[in-house]
Formats: structure tokens, sequence, C-alpha cells
């Protein structure tokens, strides 16, 4: 793909990493390896940076970014973590869980980052490679999925180039993503207690006990306070067909458990395995020369919740 930019990719050593921490000091844009999915990252503190990722992505505007992080005290210099916030970030970072906190009149963060609103998501990661990135740089990180916007997210370097070749200046190439999906987003009221914005890999049965708001966010009712929650998102650019038994002769077929397909998630039906393989198979489903994509039910408990609301959105 061309662009403005010849984009470099550089193995996740120490060389490569100090790289990218020049890149991003300078106000470039870097793909970066996470426990979720590669991240599109730029500094968070500098305006200029921060909208070469929307452009880069084609991201719609009002659509908030993640603040990354080493740790909530680096976090508390953006964000009021008071209570409830202060107890999860304590007990659960770092993790694949992102903190929809009030932001600091004082943070200093490129006002894009939040996209208008008066809070700030933030997250403290736990891939090393990401930590290790986080270490050299003495400023936040701000960091969508490094994919072109409402496309697939990327969980190989490969992925990324497949959509931001040209338009970046480095992928850190980590190999394949742990975990898969994006984060757990959780918001934190003002009264201490808590929202699901969206599912992740971050299992929220660990919070019982905590006060909640109840039952979790309609996605389709809170487009505004999470307009990454969409409908339609992570497109293959297919119609996709969900719950099948068997893929029609148009169709690619991504199987799971004893339902065969071209991939499959996970033949041994392990769910943080299909975690881990789904946007894999979705982006092989894409690149194939089948116009249908077929998709073998997923049962929806634990990461199964996540894996099924990011399929929803693919087949919207
Ligand atoms: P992505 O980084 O592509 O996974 O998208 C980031 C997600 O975080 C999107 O769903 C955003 O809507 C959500 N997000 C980021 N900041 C905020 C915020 N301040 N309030 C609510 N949602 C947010
Ligand atoms: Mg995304």
């Amino acid at each position: 793909m061309s662009g403005k930019y010849v984009t470099e990719t550089a193995p996740a050593n120490r060389a490569g990493i100090a790289r990218a921490a020049s890149i991003l000091r300078a106000g470039g844009l870097v793909a970066v390896p996470t426990e979720t999915v590669y991240g599109l990252a730029a500094r968070a503190d500098s305006a200029p940076a921060v909208e070469k990722i929307y452009h880069a992505k084609g991201r719609p505007d009002f659509n908030p970014l993640i603040v990354h992080v080493r740790d909530a005290d680096q976090a508390a210099r953006y964000a009021t973590l008071s209570g409830t916030a202060a107890r999860i970030a304590g007990t659960w970072w770092p993790g694949p869980l992102t903190l929809v906190l009030p932001r600091r009149t004082d943070a200093g963060l490129a006002p894009a980052v939040s996209a208008g609103l008066p809070t700030v998501a933030m997250r403290v990661p736990s891939h090393p490679i990401m930590r290790a990135l986080l270490a050299e740089c003495d400023f936040p990180l701000a960091a969508p999925s490094a994919n072109r916007s409402g496309f697939i997210s990327p969980t190989t370097a490969a992925h990324v180039l497949a959509s931001l070749d040209g338009k970046i200046d480095l992928v850190l190439d980590a190999g394949a993503c742990p975990a898969g999906v994006e984060s757990t987003i959780l918001a934190i009221r003002e009264d201490g207690s808590w929202e699901e914005l969206r599912p992740g890999p971050f299992d929220l049965t660990a919070l019982r006990g905590l006060p909640a708001t109840g039952a979790p966010a309609d996605p389709a009712g809170a487009p505004v306070e999470a307009p990454g929650q969409l409908a339609s998102h992570y497109a293959p650019g297919k119609p996709v067909r969900l719950n099948s038994q068997e893929p029609t002769s148009e169709e690619f077929m991504i199987g799971f458990g004893s339902i065969p397909g071209d991939v499959s998630l996970s033949a041994a039906g392990d769910l943080a395995e299909a975690a881990a393989r789904l946007y894999s198979c979705l982006h092989d489903a894409a690149r194939s020369d089948k116009p249908r994509i077929a998709v073998a039910p997923v049962p929806g408990d634990g990461i199964g919740i996540a894996i099924n609301d990011r399929l929803r959105r693919a087949a919207a």
C-alpha cells in the first residue's frame, strides 16, 4: 500500500524497543504488541501525534482512545483514581482491563484522546515488550487497535501491515498476541459503582463483592459513551453468518470444536485458544476467494462473551 511513510518492521529486542521509543518521542506512530491486540501508539501528550493516529486509521474523531501507562501512579497523573478505581487498579493492573475515569483538568493530554468527554480511558498493559517500551518512554501512549477503522483487529505484525503499511513509521514485531481480543472496559462512576462498556479477556466475576450499577451497558444504548461499541465493527468486508453448522459452497467456514472448517478457532473447543485465534481466522476468511463467511457456534461463557460480542459486530 502506498502512503506518506516507509513502514519499518523491527524485532522486539532491545534495539527495536529503543528505536520505537525514539520514534514515539519525536511524535511518530509505532504499532506495538500488547497482551490483547497490536496497538497503534503515539505520545498521548502531543496533539499533533494523536492526530496522526486518527488520520492513519481513518478513525472518526468522536471515538476516544485508550491511554497506556506503566502503573497506577502514572495513571493518577492523568485521571482521578478514587475508592473503587484505586482498589481495582491496585488488584488487577497490569492486565487486559481498561478503566474509564474522570480526567484531571491538569492532565496535559491531547484533547482528542478523550474526544470531548470529561473522562479518559486508562490501561496498564502486562505484555513484557509493551512494558519495556513504556519504561523507556517518559510520556503516556495513546493506542487504539492498529488497523483501519472498522476493520478486523490485528494480532500479528502481518495483520498490522495488511491495513497500515505506508501509513505508520514502525511495527514492533513480537509475534502473536496471547489474549487476542481487546481489553475489557469498565467505566467507574463518581459514586464508586462500575459498569462494563466492553467485554474482554478480564473475567468480571473477579469483581463480585464490589458495588455495581447492575446490568452491563446495552451496547446499542451507549454509543455516545463508548463509540467503539458501534454495532458494526471488526468487519471483514464480506457477509458473515453466525451459528452455522455447515457452510454453503460460497462460504469460507470458521469451525469450532467438533464443527470443522477451512480454519478452526479451536479444534479442541478451548475458548482461550479461540479468542487468541479469532482475528487470525477472520483475516484468513477476508483474504480467501470465497465471497461469504460462516462461523460455527461458540459457547457464551467466560471469554466466550467477548468472542461472541466481536463476532456479532463483524456480522452486523
Ligand atoms: P480501541 O482502542 O480501538 O479498542 O477502542 C478504544 C475503545 O475505548 C473504544 O470502544 C472507545 O469508545 C473506548 N473508550 C476510550 N475512551 C473512552 C472514554 N473516555 N469513555 C468511554 N469509552 C472510551
Ligand atoms: Mg479497534
